[in-house]
């Protein structure tokens, strides 16, 4: 099964009990037992309470491991409640070497909250292959990686980084949400867990927050899954069922998303008002070559540098039409955001000047709609700076 067709057949289309073709959602907190402590068993789970299993959302969990061709599926209440999971399989005293440009709501997590629980972290330049081996210590665990970064779009070889991870014994994780499994698959090319804020593209239509992880490592699942249940890291049967609804439709939404972001990021780069474009699909993008070696095409996400100052940049990204300003991404309608005031506000400005962070980045989510209005927009606001 291709791609496009495993996203609408995969996992669990339609309910075994029923046969509703579309999965139906289960609202309910508990199921009924027959005699004490024989759980009924359904879809392959045992159904006791609903912290610990719900059918929409076991649902859910196969057909996202159909997406990512993982053996094993976590769904989440949200991206960050994925990333919560993970960091409590550690114990106090282990060290994280984790790529300096991430997601800011990831970084505030591992420098806020995890440092005081006694997790060191180490930040690096993960897209220097040198760099990231030095950084290992007697105690690392997890080696944390993002690629295409937010909101620098920088590319991390992510088959060469996984290798380091497993010669030194540490667990690679992958944080693919701006590729997607359509574009990027991080467990074909070695990762141990593959990341996604559902919240984007997964589901794609800016309705619900969620989170996912994928593995094929049964250790690694055993140990996530006691985690999500005993920490109660569960998403509800609605948001379940909207993010399933929504990820069958990936294939078509990526591949429009791809050939609007390729337009709008070649429109900019010739633009004489835009210092710099930050795209892998452009050939001057330093990550363009392995972006091509691990990726079908190069996303929609795009950050860039205007000819203009700090106050000036944030007034053109509140004076679009169809760019609607607000954080996240991978929705329908295209999205505009100033990471320094925004997503990366949590992020110190010396941190973000170090990572190359301008105080005056846009990036921009390229929705669906016609490109030619995309470009018409960017046009006018462009002039009127
Ligand atoms: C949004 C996002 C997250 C966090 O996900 P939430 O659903 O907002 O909790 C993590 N990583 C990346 C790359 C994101 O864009």
């Amino acid at each position: 099964m291709r791609f496009t067709t495993r996203a609408i057949h995969g996992g669990f289309p339609k309910d075994p009990q029923s046969k509703a073709v579309t999965f139906p959602i289960y609202q309910t907190s508990t199921f009924s037992q027959e005699h004490p402590g024989e759980p009924v068993e359904f879809m392959g789970r045992a159904l006791s309470y609903a912290r610990t299993e719900n059918p929409t959302r076991t649902a859910l969990e196969a057909s996202l491991a159909e997406l990512e061709e993982a053996r094993y599926g976590l769904a989440y209440p949200t991206g960050l409640a994925a990333v919560t999971c993970v960091m409590n399989t550690l114990n106090a005293g282990d060290h994280v070497i984790a790529c300096s440009d991430l997601y800011g709501g990831c970084y505030r997590m591992f420098t806020k909250v995890y440092s005081r629980h006694g997790i060191e972290f180490s930040f690096v330049d993960a897209t220097d292959l040198t760099t990231l081996a030095s950084a290992f210590r007697e105690n690392t665990r997890l080696v944390w990686l993002e690629s295409p970064s937010n909101p620098l779009l920088n590319v991390t070889d992510l088959a060469a980084a996984s290798a380091i991870a497993r010669e030194r014994g540490a667990t690679s994780i992958v944080d693919n949400t701006f590729a997607t499994p359509y574009l990027q698959r991080p467990l074909e090319l070695g990762a141990d867990v593959v990341l996604h804020s559902t919240t984007k593209y997964i589901n794609g239509h800016a309705d619900v927050v969620g989170g996912a992880l994928l593995t094929n490592s049964d250790e690694l699942y055993q140990r996530l899954k006691f985690v999500q249940n005993a920490c109660g890291l569960v998403p509800a049967p609605q948001d379940c069922f909207l993010i399933n609804r929504g990820l069958r439709t990936l294939a078509l939404r990526m591949e429009r998303h791809c050939d609007n972001a390729e337009k709008v990021a070649e429109f900019l780069s010739q633009h004489d008002k835009v210092e710099r474009v930050y795209y892998p699909g452009l050939a001057t993008h330093c990550g363009h070559g392995i972006a091509k070696k691990q990726m079908k095409r190069f996303g929609a996400m795009l950050s860039f540098d205007l000819k203009a100052d700090v106050e000036k940049s944030k007034r053109f990204a509140a004076s679009l039409k169809y760019f609607t300003l607000a954080e996240s991404l991978g929705a329908i309608q295209s999205l505009i955001c100033h990471p320094p005031t925004m997503t990366h506000a949590s992020v110190e400005p010396d941190v973000r000047k170090s990572v190359g962070i301008s105080d005056g980045l846009i990036r921009i989510s390229v929705g669906l709609e016609d490109p030619e209005d995309l470009i018409e927009d960017l046009g006018e606001a462009l002039s009127a700076l």
